[in-house]
């Protein structure tokens, strides 16, 4: 096992007021380092110099009679500044360097990594995995068959209009200051956060068929968020610019002055709330609240491995077995669940996946019926695919790429979010996310969420708190009678997204409009030491 080189900078713990001008001087020194060590990398990262790593890596591997050899060598700079009750906490830049070779052996994988970019280590890593695929090979029940796919040559950059790391870390720290004064000054809200992150990741895969792909991808977030008190509870309201694969502008473009004065005055209303009475209620969910339903209940029971029976460890396993593909009723007829990893801006839409398949577009689920899973080339063979819907992915260089979900999302309807409201006498609108559970199948699941309105004949009226409903995978999806159109569409992205044994961290999007559900089981969070 090999570690990563990490360069962290911290600044300071979260600032008291006499420390305040301390924070700022550390700011400067911080950005000064940044520069610095980006000058370094850019030198360590000439392509010419990663070809003829990856080069040297191939054919070393070739001579040990391989069926197949993939080398990512990867860069990944990421930073976050956070700040909390009107101060900056925390500002931390790290820098994360190396390659993995990955390559097919008697049938059989092996895979081995390292922090140390060099013609030295490459030769010993390189045999490494050769070691590892035939020790595997002796174990394997059944040979690895990749999936064929068109060798690729391409470079892929993230478009943006801004680079987020070249943005002055003062506009940046002045915003959030901004965001959390906003907050801050409305009567109820005791504290305040607000947060910018980005990530650059620059990336090479080669592959022994002759597959060069060239990648340099961003990615930008930001949120806030408020917290009010009353009577001994607290409630918390949040709003997020969703992380995309984009520039500053992302952050740039977003109201923070207005979006802070809104969740401080619902953060409020939340925490005086009156509890939710348990009984059926029509739901309308927001695009964001369904994100995570979506990723949940749709998302990880379609990854094919799971269906296949690997990962049955770490919450694996799906209820979509191969045997329901075509036939199976997941949903109603307004249900279409469709995979996009080409849509632009989106978390895995990378271009090529870590196969070095390219991106694709296709459905999970069409009018309720379930009919497509995620794969890669080495699963797609097991159900007799003839191509990899390009979604295997891994979270760094020193991790085996496995099945990902894909950029899954809802496709619009035809009605208003008004007209979905209109048709409800007694119902709960529900936006963002909360707390969750669902069984390692993906079948019975409960789900609370962050904000909660009641809708009385037709109309949102006042908050209520501590909302949580249940259901059965397909029952709930089957009680979907009506899905906003596409000028409510919202996209959200997750980046923490956990699978795998040594576990690894996904990234997609997941993208909605307003959806609405007749007759789901509500039951209340509340309990008697709320009160
Ligand atoms: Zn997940």
């Amino acid at each position: 096992m090999l570690w990563s080189e990490h360069a962290i900078l911290i600044v300071g713990e979260p600032l008291t007021d006499e420390k305040a001008d301390i924070g700022d001087r550390d700011l400067v020194i911080l950005r000064e380092t940044a520069c610095a060590s980006g000058a370094e990398k850019d030198a360590a990262m000439s392509g010419s110099q990663w070809d003829e790593l990856a080069d040297l890596a191939l054919s070393r591997v070739r001579a040990a009679g391989v069926e197949y050899a993939d080398i990512r060598l990867l860069d990944t700079t990421t930073r976050t500044i956070s700040g909390e009750d009107r101060r900056i906490a925390h500002l931390r830049e790290s820098t994360d360097r190396g390659f993995g070779i990955r390559v097919l052996h008697r049938g059989a994988w092996g895979f081995a990594a390292s922090s140390i970019i060099s013609l030295e280590e490459i030769p010993r890593v390189a045999d490494l995995a050769v070691e590892i695929a035939k020790g595997s090979s002796s174990l394997a029940i059944t040979k690895v068959h990749l999936a064929p796919e068109p060798v690729h040559r391409d470079r892929i950059v993230t478009s943006c209009r801004l680079d987020p790391f070249a943005v002055p870390l003062e506009e940046q720290t002045a915003l959030l200051l901004s965001t959390m004064e906003v907050i801050q000054r409305h009567p109820g809200v005791v504290r305040s956060h607000a947060s910018l992150w980005a990530q650059r990741d620059r990336k090479l895969f080669v592959s022994t068929e002759g597959s060069h792909l060239e990648f340099n991808l961003l990615a930008m977030q930001g949120d806030c968020m408020a917290t009010a008190v009353h009577n001994g509870r607290f409630a918390s309201r949040s709003f997020n610019t969703p992380h995309l694969r984009t520039g500053y502008e992302l952050v740039r473009d977003a109201d923070w002055a207005r979006e802070g004065a809104r969740i401080a005055e619902q953060a409020v209303e939340k925490v005086r709330a009156p509890a939710i009475e348990a009984g059926r209620y029509d739901l309308v969910l927001d695009p964001e609240h369904l994100s995570l339903t979506m990723h949940e209940s749709c998302g990880h029971p379609s990854e094919l491995d799971r269906a296949l029976g690997y990962e049955a460890n770490y919450a694996g396993t799906s209820f979509l077995t191969p045997d329901k593909r075509g036939t199976y009723r997941y949903g109603s007829a307004h249900v279409h669940l469709v995979a996009d990893n080409t849509e632009p801006a989106t978390l895995a839409a990378t271009g090529y996946d870590d196969d070095g398949v390219s991106c694709q577009k296709w459905d999970i689920v069409r009018e309720g019926i379930f009919v497509g899973y995620c794969t890669n080339r080495e699963v797609a063979t097991r159900i007799k695919e003839e191509r990899s819907r390009g979604s295997n992915r891994a979270d760094s260089w020193g991790s085996v790429p496995m099945v990902r979900i894909a950029n899954i999302g809802l496709e619009p309807g035809t009605a208003t979010l008004d007209e979905l409201l209109a048709d409800v006498k007694r119902g709960i609108y529900i936006e963002g996310h909360g707390s969750y559970s669902i069984d390692q199948r993906r079948y019975n699941f409960q789900f609370g969420g962050d904000a909660f309105w009641l809708i009385e004949n037709g109309r949102r009226t006042h908050m209520v708190r501590d909302v949580i409903y249940h259901g059965i995978t397909p029952e709930f999806w089957g009680r979907c009678d009506g899905v906003a159109d596409a000028g409510h569409r919202r996209r959200y992205g997750f980046i923490t997204c956990g699978k795998g044994q040594p576990g690894q961290s996904g990234w997609m999007t997941h993208a909605a409009s307003h959806a609405r559900f007749r007759r789901v089981d509500v039951i209340s969070g509340h309990t008697k030491a709320d009160a």
